[in-house]
C-alpha cells in the first residue's frame, strides 16, 4: 500500500445497465464511497454523457460524483488516462475512500484497465469488484447457452472487415463480436451466414432491443451500445 494512502481505492464493475445486476458488494462500496469517479464520453458544463452515470445515479449515493472524461475515440489516449488517473490518485493520497466504476465488467475493453495499471505503478492498492459482462447477459437476454461441454469461444471487438468475422465463424464455435457499429451491413451479413445468432442493443436499459432475426435488424441504425453473440 502506498505510505499516503489510507483506504484501498474500490474499483466497481457496474454491469451492463440495469442498476440492479450490480453486484451487492459493489452497491455497498458505492454507498460507502466519498468520492466515485466515473467515465464520461463528454463532459461540457452541465451536459454529462454517461452511461455509468445513468446506472449510478438511480441510487441515492452519498458520495460526490466526479466525470473522468474519456471521449469513446480520438488522439491521445495515453495522456487522457494520465489524467484521469491523476484525479483519482490526489483523491486517494487525500485520504477519501474513493470508488471508480466501470460500465459492464471492470477489467473487460474498460477504461479502468488503464486506471489500474497506473495505480499499481504508484503502489496504490485497490479493491476491484467484478461487473457482469455485457456478453454474459446477451446469452440471458436470448435464453441461449454461450458455450457448453468442452466448447471454447471468442471474442472480436471492433472488427475491419465482414471477411475476419466469416473467417472466425468458420471455427464452427461461438464468437462473441463487439463495438460492431463500424461495420455497415449486418443484415445481409447475417442472412449470408445461416448461423444462429442473438444480436442485443442497449442491454439493461429501456431502449434494450433483443434479436435472432436479421430482418429485424432491417434499417436499424446500430448504437455503440451493441453487441452479437452467434453460437453454435
Ligand atoms: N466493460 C464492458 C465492455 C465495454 S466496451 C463489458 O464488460 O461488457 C464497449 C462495448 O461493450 C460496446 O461496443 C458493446 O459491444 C458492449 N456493450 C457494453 N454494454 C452494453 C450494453 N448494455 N448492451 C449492449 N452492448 C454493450
Amino acid at each position: 500500500m502506498n505510505e499516503k494512502q489510507t483506504y484501498k481505492l474500490t474499483a466497481v464493475g457496474l454491469g451492463p445497465g440495469d442498476p440492479e445486476l450490480i453486484s451487492v458488494k459493489g452497491l455497498k462500496a458505492l454507498q460507502n464511497a466519498e468520492e466515485i469517479f466515473f467515465p464520461a464520453s463528454k463532459v461540457d458544463g452541465d451536459q454529462i454523457n454517461s452511461h455509468s452515470l445513468k446506472i449510478i445515479s438511480t441510487y441515492e449515493l452519498k458520495g460526490k460524483l466526479t466525470p473522468l472524461h474519456i471521449p469513446m475515440t480520438g488522439k491521445n489516449r495515453e495522456e487522457m488516462y494520465d489524467a484521469a488517473y491523476e484525479l483519482i490518485k490526489s483523491s486517494v493520497l487525500e485520504g477519501k475512500k474513493v470508488a471508480v466504476v466501470s460500465e459492464g465488467e471492470l477489467l473487460f475493453y474498460s477504461t479502468f484497465g488503464y486506471i489500474l495499471r497506473r495505480a499499481q505503478r504508484d503502489a496504490i492498492t485497490c479493491d476491484c469488484i467484478p461487473g457482469i459482462p455485457a456478453f454474459a447477459h446477451a446469452g440471458s437476454a436470448g435464453q441461449v447457452s454461450i458455450v457448453e461441454g468442452e466448447e471454447s469461444f471468442k471474442v472480436l471487438a471492433k472488427p475491419a472487415t465482414f471477411e475476419q468475422i466469416e473467417k472466425e465463424l468458420q471455427e464452427e464455435q461461438s464468437l462473441v463480436v463487439m463495438k460492431m457499429k463500424f461495420l455497415k451491413g449486418w443484415p445481409e451479413f447475417l442472412r449470408k451466414q445461416n448461423r444462429n445468432f442473438v444480436y442485443v442493443e442497449k442491454l439493461g436499459t429501456t431502449e434494450e432491443f433483443v434479436c435472432s432475426n436479421p430482418d429485424e435488424m432491417e434499417g436499424r441504425e446500430i448504437p455503440y451500445f451493441s453487441l452479437i453473440l452467434f453460437t453454435r
